[in-house]
């Protein structure tokens, strides 16, 4: 199904670099260049995404997002808002009123798709079976494949089940006890390190593509599958 996003900026050059890179990948997209279009524009057919500036002529990007939040029917239409470097304050007013995430400007067309994919990805379940594919690597749920570059790869049930889960949760990260219990269930006793083995596997049999390097440790914390490297 072709995505549809709402791209709310008042910056011309900024709104056109996203329209043409949002059209080169077969996003479907609508424009607003001030609040009280967005506001006009937040209504059937509804966007799937919307990608949202901070300061906009007739209203902050705060007040649309509470705005939406209020309405059933785009309350739970995920929301990206585009920041300056300064606006720290903003980033955290903003994920706190509900954004699902930021990107900082200026940004380059491949962050800007990797961070519009990832929140879809987090953020709609109903895509369970449709294929997954971070730059080279696909996952396909429905033949249970995975393959590098064209290249089918061949992995156990459980590398399969782990990596499944990491793409379809990308750019988070999950700790040890977390990912058993997404990977191997709740009720089966393992050991925190069988985790380690695991991702060891995956990673080797991603090796040979260089895609080893989206499978990432976070010192402290677990591990987590990001394209940025
Ligand atoms: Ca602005």
């Amino acid at each position: 199904m072709i995505k549809r996003i709402l791209v709310v900026e008042d910056e011309a050059p900024i709104r056109e670099m996203i329209s043409l890179v949002l059209e080169q990948n077969g996003f479907q997209f609508i424009e607003a260049a001030d609040f009280s279009t967005a506001q006009t524009l937040l209504s059937e057919p509804f966007p799937d995404l919307v990608l949202l500036d901070w300061m906009l002529p007739g209203g902050s990007g705060i007040q649309l997002i509470k705005y939406m939040k209020r309405e059933s029917l785009t309350k739970e239409i995920p929301i990206v808002m585009l920041t300056a470097r300064s606006e720290e304050e903003d980033r955290v007013m903003g994920l706190e009123s509900g954004a699902d995430d930021y990107i900082t400007k200026p940004f380059s067309p491949k962050e800007l798709l990797a961070r519009i994919k990832a929140v879809m990805r987090r953020t709609s379940p109903v895509i369970e079976h449709e294929s997954i594919s971070f730059a080279g690597l696909t996952l396909e749920p429905d033949s249970h494949r995975v393959t590098a570059d064209d290249e089918m790869l061949v992995m156990g049930p459980t590398e399969y089940k782990l990596l499944h889960f990491f793409m379809s949760h990308p750019e988070r990260v999950y700790s040890r006890e977390q990912l058993l219990n997404q990977v191997w269930g709740t009720n089966v006793y393992v050991e925190d390190r069988t985790v380690d083995v695991f991702i060891r596997r995956v990673r080797r049999t991603l090796e040979p593509s260089g895609y080893d390097k989206m499978l990432q440790t976070v010192r402290g914390a677990g591990y987590r599958f990001s394209t940025r490297f």
